[in-house]
């Protein structure tokens, strides 16, 4: 199984105080108004990569204690990042985020299962908030003892 992904990086920024591994997926359908990555909403703009390949270059940040999805919106690949979210924790035992512009009680379990921190709803330029790199109308979930929170 193959994704288009963008970029892979080191950020300091997407999980507050945390050194995180951060995977760009390019391609998006939803394209909120004021959007900061409109060059992701073209899966073209991506390379293919394998989830083997995508793990691989996770493996490369040593230092990170999380891996970060966000893009483009990752939903739109949802079979891929579900895979890739369940050997990233089955191999790395990082945390793992996710940014979306999907709400929550969409998403499916198959995928929250593996999540530990998500983001998520329509990202608004007006609204944008210092703390994160979000919008204030975008919900943030964390998962406590097996439990999401908000
Ligand atoms: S979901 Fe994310 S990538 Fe897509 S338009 Fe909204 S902010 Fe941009």
């Amino acid at each position: 199984m193959q994704g288009s992904v963008a970029r892979i990086c080191t950020s300091f920024i997407d999980i507050p105080g945390r050194i995180a591994v951060v995977v760009y997926l390019a391609g998006c359908s939803i394209r909120c108004k004021g959007c900061q990555n409109p060059a992701l909403w073209d899966s073209r703009n991506g390379t293919l990569m394998s989830v083997e390949e995508v793990l691989q270059k996770i493996e490369e940040h040593p230092l990170a204690d999380s891996v970060v999805f966000l893009g483009g919106e990752p939903t739109d690949q949802i079979e891929f990042l579900t895979a890739l979210c369940q050997k990233v924790k089955k191999v790395s035992g990082k945390d793992i985020m996710l940014y979306t512009g999907r709400e929550f009680e969409n998403l499916p379990e198959s995928l929250v299962e593996h999540m530990h921190i998500i983001v998520c709803g329509p990202f608004r330029e007006d609204l944008l908030t210092q703390s994160w790199p979000a919008s204030s109308n975008q919900r943030i979930f964390r998962k406590k003892d097996g439990s999401w929170q908000h």
